[in-house]
């Protein structure tokens, strides 16, 4: 990369665009942006893209994958990590999962619905700018839907209408309900759960 002026006033810049506080961000990037032919920035967008981020919470929550507290922002992954997960969970033996902790407030979550039935919250790792999980409170031997019976459909329909209309509250421009079930279709809590996705054009077909 030369050094130039425009690389300059990037590096300048940069700290504002990385920073947790959203609003200096948000004013970073527009400045960087509308230098489009400035391209350290280019170069450097390339890099940060994997780290959009969607700072839904601030709040300190725990991730279970790294075992450590993650707080302030959380970052888009790219998906292949999700594969890796799933590839790696334990799968389903009926043991207590990372959703009991949330259900009974051991582990903090960032609620965006609840009733007697069913809770939402915001996925730790979200895969689109609005991601949520709807899951029921008694898994029940839920812990995938291929385990669902006949006498559970009352259950899964009430999630799928919460989904919906979380889905339309936050997506009104559309969204996506997901289920993953099983090692291939990339399940990796086995306690069952709808992802709501959307905020942004989705792509299709999926993975
Ligand atoms: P799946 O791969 O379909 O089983 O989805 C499980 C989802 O749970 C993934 O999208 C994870 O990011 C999400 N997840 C795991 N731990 C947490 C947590 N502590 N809070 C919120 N979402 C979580």
């Amino acid at each position: 990369m030369r050094w130039t002026p425009a690389a300059t006033s990037t590096l300048r810049i940069l700290p504002y665009f990385l920073s947790t506080n959203r609003a200096a961000s948000a004013a970073a990037f527009a400045y960087l942006s509308t230098r489009s032919h400035n391209r350290p920035f280019s170069v450097i967008a390339k890099k940060v893209a994997p780290y959009q981020y969607y700072s839904h919470s601030i709040k300190p929550r725990y991730d279970i994958y790294n075992q450590s507290f993650s707080n302030t922002v959380r970052f888009m992954s790219d998906g292949n990590d999700e594969v890796a997960k799933a590839k790696a969970a334990k799968h389903d033996g009926g043991q207590p999962t990372v959703f009991d902790k949330i259900l009974s407030g051991e582990w903090s979550s960032d609620k965006v619905y609840e009733d007697d039935l069913c809770l939402a919250f915001r996925d730790i790792s979200p895969q689109a700018p609005v991601h949520v999980l709807v899951i029921p409170k008694n898994r029940d031997g839920l812990t995938q839907l291929s385990n669902a019976r006949e006498d559970q459909k009352d259950i899964l329909g009430h999630l799928m209408y919460v989904a919906q209309s979380v889905g339309k509250k936050e997506c009104p421009k559309g969204f996506r309900i997901v289920v993953n079930d099983g090692e291939q279709g990339a399940q990796s809590v086995y306690h069952l759960h709808l992802h709501v996705l959307g905020g942004k054009q989705m792509g299709w077909p999926p993975g």
